[in-house]
């Protein structure tokens, strides 16, 4: 088997840790065979992210639109009009939507008409404008906001399909069919998207960790055509202070770049951006097109009085950039995370080294939560204190 080989933990899902850490506990995939262990291999050596008070430049905060029976996608009719609901994404948007837009496209195709409204300007909203146009519609976007002023632009945002998305006891066969149906299209599409244009590249994910087992940890929800490839990197083959570090490629996509590229698609393509917003469905029932995409992430709470419908409070401090740092981390230097660590997350950004790990459920407030802000930036200080430096390893 060649050095290199990656531990392929049968039928198991390239769902994050991030993600396993923000959802709802996930039962664990029962798993048939033990991981082949690769050889011994040369330490892994990785430059020091610089994490320090002094290194902050900002803090931002952004409402995950949380239904814990999770997203909806479907058609229902409001007058004449035909509204395709495509909402609640959770902390899995910027990683489900080319799925939910697809199929809600597919949904819009039932109509005979091929000019359709799009409410919303998030990711939600923009990619379900393009795959509109590629389906011939002639696209108008509503929104209150556009970017940078979405919850999509406060993301982090990593390949994280499942991250606060559904509650466990919730899920019916037939939403779950839905989500793998979405997350098979999502997975492909942006993969095909990586490169500077879009903000879209592939990095190495790190999670340090006491535990050898977490290596196998995977979601029933997701599919198991995707592949979920990790190596369980052992004492003195990594930097961390942990005993063991599962190492796994990440997708990472930058915000403010991936929405721009979109919105620049879809005015290239000849759509049109009202910014309106629908206080009523009245309101909505007064747009000129009868085919309609509701993308309103948590604003469909009051706008189509959605109860369940709930914000997940997520909060992040960027540290200033350092172009060197190619890899992102999962989780502190004490493992397995203990409840009062909580969970951390760091992801290297061209804006900035972004540290994240907050989820607030049902707290709708904007402000900065300084105890959050501590626990985060402090267990990030202590993780790459600890570390070894490439000189030692
Ligand atoms: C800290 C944080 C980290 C995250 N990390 C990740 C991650 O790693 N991976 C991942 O996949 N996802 C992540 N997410 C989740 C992701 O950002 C959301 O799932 C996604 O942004 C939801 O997109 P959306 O388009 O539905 O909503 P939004 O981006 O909120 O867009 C909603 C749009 O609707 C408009 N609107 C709302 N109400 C009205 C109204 N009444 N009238 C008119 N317009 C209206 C708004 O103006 C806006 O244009 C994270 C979120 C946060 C906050």
């Amino acid at each position: 088997m060649d050095r290199r080989s990656l531990l392929k933990f049968g039928g198991l899902a390239a769902v994050g840790i991030a993600a396993q850490a923000c959802a709802p506990r996930a039962a664990a995939k029962p798993v048939a065979t033990a991981p082949v262990r690769p050889p011994a291999r040369p330490p892994v050596r990785l430059p020091h992210v610089n994490a320090a008070w002094d290194r902050v430049i900002r803090t931002t905060i952004g409402l995950r639109p949380h239904r814990p029976s999770g997203f909806v996608l479907k058609t229902a009719r409001l007058d004449n009009k035909t509204i395709v609901h495509n909402f609640g994404h959770g902390g899995s948007g910027m990683s489900l939507s080319w799925g939910t837009a697809s199929m809600a496209t597919d949904l819009a195709m039932a109509h005979t008409e091929r000019t359709a409204a799009v409410m919303g300007s998030g990711v939600a909203g923009l990619t379900s404008a393009r795959e509109l146009q590629r389906h011939g519609f002639a696209v108008t976007i509503y929104a209150a906001t556009v970017p940078p002023d979405t919850t999509s632009n406060m993301s982090l945002a990593g390949w994280t399909p499942t991250s606060g998305l559904v509650d466990f006891k919730l899920r019916t066969a037939e939403w779950d069919e839905q989500f793998r149906t979405a997350v098979r299209i999502a997975y492909r599409r942006l993969q095909l998207l990586t490169g500077p244009k879009y903000g879209i590249t592939w990095i190495t994910n790190y999670a340090p960790t006491d535990n050898a087992e977490a290596a196998r940890g995977g979601n029933v929800l997701m599919p198991d055509d995707i592949s979920n490839p990790r190596i369980l990197l052992q004492p003195g083959e990594h930097p961390f202070p942990t005993k063991y570090a599962i190492e796994r490629p990440e997708m990472r996509i930058e915000p403010s770049i991936y929405l721009d590229a979109l919105m620049n698609d879809f005015l290239l393509w000849g759509g049109k951006v009202v910014i309106r917003k629908f206080e009523t469905p009245r309101d909505v029932t007064t747009l000129t097109e009868n085919v309609i995409i509701n993308c309103t992430g948590l604003g469909s709470k009051a706008l189509f009085n959605d109860p369940e419908l709930m914000p997940l409070k997520g909060q992040l401090t960027i540290l200033a950039p350092q172009s060197e740092i190619l890899y992102s981390t999962s989780g502190g230097a004490h493992a397995p995370v203990t409840p009062e660590a909580g969970f951390i997350h760091m992801m290297p950004r061209g804006d900035g080294i972004v540290l994240g790990g907050t989820s607030i459920r049902d707290d709708w407030s904007l402000t900065i939560n300084e105890d959050e802000r501590k626990r985060v930036v402090d267990t990030h200080i202590e993780l790459f204190n600890a570390m070894r430096s490439p000189a030692r390893t």
